[in-house]
């Protein structure tokens, strides 16, 4: 593998921001400096005007393999995480067979060595993830399973959700849900108020998420677990986060670019694009994800990239499945909606920012040896290298995904990634996936 210079850009890792050239010989990085010469046939990546920080980490993907390649595969979604910045990314479990044993476990490790990212596999907490009996947390977690979660679902049954944290525990793994109680949901397929009325279409009510973040929270307290909240999406569930932290429970929380950015009214085309779980929320919500993001109580910008067949979202509203994709445009999405003042909200900074797509999810993900760290000679050469500044129109058919369900598609955003390097290989070059 040829050696690596990226010449020319603004380092930002947790280290703080200074002006430096990193260089990478094999896996790692071996300088950070001032006018670093490239040695005798290193690949010099230009990174004039640009971010250089750690790759991206992101805690929530659907890759769709095994099962339905249809929509994704774990070649194309690594491929399209990579153009998005990500040297690591976290595969939910709802493929089909689940993720809920060691051999689907060691499937999708085989699968995932040839792709463009790091994989790394959450495993169900359940068998099946039909939230009836313990999936074998233990087997999984011997292979390096480090996040359970049923997502697609949340567990309904509390105290089956108990037994599953008094297991996590002592094996030291996080429990992470899609927190939804199905009953109060049941028949929903846009945010409930004033939008689902005038649309006629069938809501689900915020609290059906905020009152299993708050059953969560509870059992948290009475078991010492941890737990991570998924895709979280109103203003009550920030707030319950909020006071948990506050009693120093151990919870962390993430939020996806489309809540940080899109609101209900963007259903009122009837158009499943826009269509997701959890939904789209109202205006005051975006702002209180924006400001949990802001101030710390959200630890995390998680994608929730979920690709599905256009003929899929070709369906009428309420029987196209819900999800979009959003590994290409995560950075971009935070960049345009969380550094500038917008409603009231005050900007992030852009290391703030930086944190929430790589140190703070690589924590949560359990990576944090390899994705995340700061950019010194001995670190992994994990890094993500962009242009804060470049503004782009999100074309969603020219992406690497099979999928093109992007809500951003055809709108302008701000800041794309130029080059990704993983484990000391370019596999993005000037926004060019390399293989
Ligand atoms: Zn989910």
């Amino acid at each position: 593998m040829a050696d690596v210079l990226i010449r020319g850009g603004t380092v930002i890792d947790p280290r703080g921001v200074r002006r430096a050239d990193v260089a990478v010989s094999g896996k790692v990085v071996v300088g950070v400096g001032d006018d670093l010469a490239a040695p005798p046939g290193a690949v010099v990546l230009d990174a004039t005007g640009c971010v250089v920080c750690p790759g991206f980490v992101d805690l929530h993907t659907h890759l769709r393999e095994p099962g339905r390649e249809e929509a994704e595969t774990i070649e194309s979604g690594s491929r399209a995480a990579a153009l998005g910045g990500y040297t690591a990314v976290v595969a939910m479990p709802n493929t089909d067979p689940p993720i809920d044993s060691a051999s689907v476990v060691r499937e999708v490790h085989e699968i995932a060595r040839r792709a463009l990212c790091d994989v790394e596999v959450a495993g169900a907490i359940t068998v099946g993830r039909a939230g009836e009996r313990l999936a074998p947390l233990a087997e999984m977690a011997g292979l390096g399973v480090r996040l359970f979660t049923d997502d697609g679902a949340g567990v309904q049954d509390g105290r089956l959700m108990r037994r599953a944290f008094e297991y996590a525990g002592p094996l030291g793994v996080t429990l992470a849900q899609h927190c939804e109680d199905a009953a109060l949901a049941a028949g929903g397929h846009m945010n409930e108020g004033e939008w689902s009325s005038r649309l006629g279409i069938p809501g689900i009510p915020g609290e059906a998420e905020e009152l299993m973040v708050m059953r969560d929270v509870a059992l948290a307290r009475l078991t010492g677990g941890r737990i991570h909240f998924l895709h979280l999406s109103t203003a009550g569930s920030v707030a319950v986060v909020g006071a948990a932290r506050a009693q120093g429970l151990k919870v962390t929380a993430e939020a996806a670019p489309h809540h940080l950015a899109l609101t209900e009214a963007e259903v009122a085309g009837y158009d499943p694009v826009f269509k997701v779980n959890p939904p789209l929320r109202t205006a005051a919500d975006v702002r209180a994800v924006r400001r949990g993001l802001a101030e710390g109580v959200i630890d995390a910008i998680a994608t929730d990239h979920a690709p599905h067949p256009q003929e899929a979202k070709e369906a009428p509203f309420d029987q196209a499945p819900p999800g979009m994709i959003g590994l290409e445009t995560a950075l971009a999405v935070a960049l345009t909606y969380l550094t500038e003042e917008e409603d009231g909200v005050a900007p992030m900074a852009l290391a703030d920012v930086i944190g929430a797509l790589s140190w703070r999810p690589a924590e949560i993900a359990g990576v944090a040896e390899r994705h995340g760290g700061p950019l010194g000679a001995g670190a992994p050469a994990n890094v993500c290298v962009f242009d804060p500044r470049v503004r782009w129109t999100v074309d969603a058919a020219a992406g690497a995904s099979r999928s093109r369900n992007s809500p951003f598609a055809g709108r302008t955003l701000t800041g794309r990634v130029r080059h990704t390097v993983l484990n000391g290989e370019p596999v993005v070059v000037d926004g060019e996936a390399q293989r």
